[in-house]
């Protein structure tokens, strides 16, 4: 098993960057954005209860997303290893995540920390607002999104950083580019 955990601001490329990782080392990609996103589309009991905290950027609580994130894990028992995106978001989470993995008798090997300032986050984002459509993308919501991270998931960071795991990559700059660096990164540890 190789686990990664793809880690940075909302809008740092995390998404853009796991399909590449996908693609080239074949571990399956769990987004707990997409998985909530999912169940609002789809209207489950899950979705109803998540939809405004989603619209107004809040986090979910940690028990309904680590159990969510628990049952996606377990629907694939063949996997070579996982790429964890948009999870852990806060160090309840993470914790929760370890004990968890070793009850697979593995854990996370690897911390991606995709570094890129604010400015050109709220730029990327309002890009993205024009096709995504997201509810979330708009200039408020996005606020808000920053500041959950702030507040909460850059706690994360020095919790994966004990334990040696973090390698940071600039995420400024050519797809192509940043997705050699953090090949480099994995093939270090893979
Ligand atoms: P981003 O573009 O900010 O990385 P995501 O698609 O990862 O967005 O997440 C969208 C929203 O889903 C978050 O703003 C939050 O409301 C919810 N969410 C996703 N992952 C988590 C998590 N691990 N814990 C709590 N809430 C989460």
């Amino acid at each position: 098993m190789f686990n990664l955990v793809i880690f940075g601001p909302p809008g740092a490329g995390k998404g853009t960057q796991s399909e590449k990782i996908i693609n080239k080392y074949k571990l399956v990609h769990l987004s707990t954005g997409d998985m909530f996103r999912a169940h609002i589309s789809n209207e489950t009991e899950l979705g109803r209860k998540v939809k405004e905290m989603l619209a107004d950027g809040r986090l979910v609580p940690d028990s309904i997303t680590i159990d969510m994130l628990e049952e996606e894990v377990k629907k694939n028992p063949e996997a070579k290893g996982f790429i964890f995106d948009g999870f852990p978001r806060t160090v309840p989470q993470a914790e929760a995540l370890d004990a968890f993995l070793e009850t697979k008798g593995c854990g996370i090997d690897l911390v991606l920390q995709l570094d890129v300032d604010q400015e050109v986050i709220k730029h990327r984002i309002a890009e993205r607002q024009k096709v995504s459509g997201r509810a979330d993308d708009d200039a408020v919501k996005l606020l808000k999104r920053i500041d959950e991270y702030f507040d909460k998931t850059i706690h994360v960071l020095p919790y994966y950083k004990e334990q040696g795991k973090v390698t940071t990559i600039n995420g400024v700059g050519r797809i192509e580019d940043i997705f050699d660096k953090i090949s480099g990164a994995i093939d270090e540890k893979y």
